[in-house]
Order: structure tokens, then sequence, then C-alpha cells
């Protein structure tokens, strides 16, 4: 378990028992992308790899002394110099600036962190972490938040500390999410519910490296803003993005890149909220409206890659496969695939060697199921 795998970590680096370990859990959006931060609505569910924090007081400085994964040695973070440092330690640095911001005073901390969540593919290794690592700090401080404002703070993190301008889908699932459900997220005004979500899926990580997906991520942000900014010269009280109607970001007058990202994202929505009533009414996951996802995202808003659509189609040539789309912000990293269990598991077998065939490396792919969010180990 990677709670254990955190405790021998932590008895390597500093000797002894950490006084408690904390995990937060990897996420799979099953639809609604690219829309938290144009207050849309997602469907995700947190799954079965996670991040486990082990923490314990250290007497002495105000500083984090932290390991990751075993290797790389023990770096101090100090309280009272926090810089963003271009590496992974700006992640914990930036929950230990939002703990000192939030008038927190953090005594010398010893950490060690295991995770089994592959970093950089899009199952939110990011927030898995400052989820697990927040929730470890308050808890071994005595000073608990609920599960929803510890996300939302993690999430601050990310984007005042990291630099990321991300919504606040992946810390709230690594947070909130609960087995045997998906959670139904809006985003404008924040409000999550569990829908029964009991179905197998299928992650494929096409392991191609994402050099471009930062900027373009910040690129998509921006052509939403103009699009926003379009619809509300029309329409002044339009809230957010997601609130504006197809007639509405047809009428207004923006550039054609905007309006195509607007349009996924008006279209996004509506297929949250069908999937979201079909699984509250006892149906299995509707895959029609997961693969229009996909060709909205490649077509509309420009996010798939080659890989992600190779992944997509040979899927769906399989039997009882019913719907695969791209997860995550694309330009590489994860899609995720809805069917028959025995499908799924044919497809796990069958299409790791036919993607190296065909793309010329191996993809990894794995069956998860919902699990629950952030915990005390
Ligand atoms: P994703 O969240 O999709 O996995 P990101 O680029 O947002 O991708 O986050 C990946 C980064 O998060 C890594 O490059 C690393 O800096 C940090 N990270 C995530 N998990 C860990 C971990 N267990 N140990 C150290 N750093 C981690
Ligand atoms: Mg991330």
């Amino acid at each position: 378990m990677i709670a254990d795998e955190a405790r021998r970590h932590f008895a390597a680096a500093f000797g002894g028992e950490p006084a408690l370990v904390a995990s937060a859990a990897g996420r799979v959006n099953l639809i609604g992308e690219h829309v938290d931060y144009s207050g849309g609505e997602a469907l995700p569910i947190a799954i079965q790899r996670r991040t486990a924090v082990a923490v314990r007081l250290r007497a002495g400085a105000k500083v984090t002394q932290i390991n990751s994964g075993g290797t790389g040695g023990v770096l101090t973070i100090d309280h009272a110099r926090l810089a963003r440092r271009g590496k992974w330690t700006d992640y914990p640095s930036g929950v230990l600036d939002q703990l000192v911001g939030a008038g927190i005073d953090v005594p010398g901390l010893e950490v060690a962190v295991a995770s089994d969540i592959p970093s950089g593919s899009g199952l939110s290794s990011s927030a898995a972490l400052e989820v697990a690592f927040d929730f470890a700090v308050r808890s071994v401080l005595h000073v608990p938040l609920d599960e929803v404002s510890l996300a939302l703070e993690c999430q601050r993190a990310e984007r005042q500390f990291v630099g990321v301008p991300c919504g606040a889908m992946d810390q709230m699932a690594a947070a909130c999410g609960r087995r045997g459900h998906a959670l139904h997220m809006n985003f404008g005004p924040l409000s999550v519910s569990t829908v029964p979500f009991t179905e197998q899926v299928l992650v494929v990580d096409t392991a191609v490296p994402r050099s471009l997906r930062a900027s373009a991520y910040t690129e998509r942000v921006q052509e939403c803003a103009v699009a926003l900014a379009a619809v509300r010269h029309l329409a002044p009280d339009v809230p957010h993005l997601a609130a504006a109607t197809r007639e509405q970001i047809d009428a207004a007058v923006m550039p054609e890149v905007s309006r195509l990202r607007a349009r996924h994202v008006a279209a996004e929505c509506q297929r949250v909220r069908d999937t979201a009533a079909a699984l509250a009414a006892g149906e299995r996951f509707p895959g029609h409206l997961a693969l229009a996802s996909h060709r909205s995202l490649r077509d509309d808003y420009d996010c798939s890659s080659r890989e992600l659509d190779w992944v997509v189609e040979q899927a769906m040539r399989t039997p009882g496969i019913t719907g695969a789309r791209l997860t995550g912000a694309g330009w590489g990293g994860c899609a995720v695939v809805f069917g028959d269990a025995a499908a799924l598991a044919a497809l796990e077998e069958s299409l790791p060697g036919a993607y190296a065939k065909e793309i010329g490396h191996r993809p990894r792919a794995w069956i998860v199921t919902a699990d629950d969010g952030a915990r005390v180990e």
C-alpha cells in the first residue's frame, strides 16, 4: 500500500515513525473537459492511484524537511522564505504559503511522500500531492478544514504559487472523491454532489511528452476570456462563459477560435448534465456522449493529439466498447474508455501492443473504479 511506502521512506529519511499519514487520490474525469475555468460542470471520479504524505513535527527551525519517492535526498523548505523554484517542492511550498497566509504558525516538519500516480499524465498527481500534503499538515497541527475548503486552498496554492491557472476540478476530486460514485461538480458557483457510478473504466496513458501543454492551456483560458467578454457585450449579466447560450455565442462578435471554444463549453456542459441524469436514473454510462465530447475537444477545442485520436478510434472498433474520449487537459496524456467489463479487460490486453506497433512506443493502461478522496490512513 502506498501509505506503507510513505512510512518506509519516512523511516529511511528521518528515522522512526511519522505522527500520521494522509493520502489523496488521482482522478479521471469521465466527462466535462476544459469547462471548470469557465464556470461549467464536470463529472470526475477519484481513482485507486494515490499519493501518501507521512508527517511529524520537528523541534527547531520553522522549516519543512521533505523527501519524495525515497530518492533525491531530503530537501529543505524555509517557511519564512517561500519562493517558487521551478521544481516539485513548489507544490508543498504553495500549500505552506496558504497556511502561513491563513495565519497558521507552522512549526518545523519532517515529511515523506510516496505516490503511484504517474506524474504529468493527466491523472492529476499535482493536486493529489497538494491535497495529501495539506491534509497531513492540517491534521498534525489540529487545524482541520472541510474537504471542499481544503480543495480550494490547494487550488489557490497551484494558481498563486506554482503559477498554473487551473480550475478547481483536480483538487476537488482528490479531496472529495467517494467510492462507487462520480462527483457532479458545478464550478459557477461551486457545488458538488454524488451520483452512483460502479462501472470499471479503462484509462490509457499515451505516454507522449507534453511540452506544449502549459502554454496551450493558458492560451485556451485566454480565448475563453475573450469569448466571455464578447458575450457580455450583448448580455452584461452573463456570470461566466458556461452560462452563455449557443444563441448568444453565435450572435456575439469575437474571433472564430474563441467562438469554437465557447461552443465546446456550452455543448460539453449539456453533456455533463445528461450524463449525470442518466447515472442518477441507474442507467449505464452513456458512451455516445463521451464520444461526442472527444469530437468536440478534437475539433472545436483543438486539444487532442494523433495518439489520443488513435486510441479513441481503436477502442470504438472493439465490440462491447460504448464510448471513449481524451481526459485531462489533452495534447497527450490520457484517454478514458467505457464499456462492458469483459470488453475493457480485452482492450487492456490488446491495445498496448497495437498502439506500440502504430505509434512506436508503449502506452500504459489501467482499469480503475471510483474511490475515496482524501483520508488519514
Ligand atoms: P499532473 O497533475 O497531470 O500529473 P502536473 O504537471 O500538473 O501533471 O503535475 C506534475 C508535477 O507535480 C510533477 O512534475 C512534480 O513536480 C509534481 N509531483 C506530482 N506528484 C509528485 C510526487 N509524488 N513527488 C514529487 N513531485 C510530484
Ligand atoms: Mg496537475
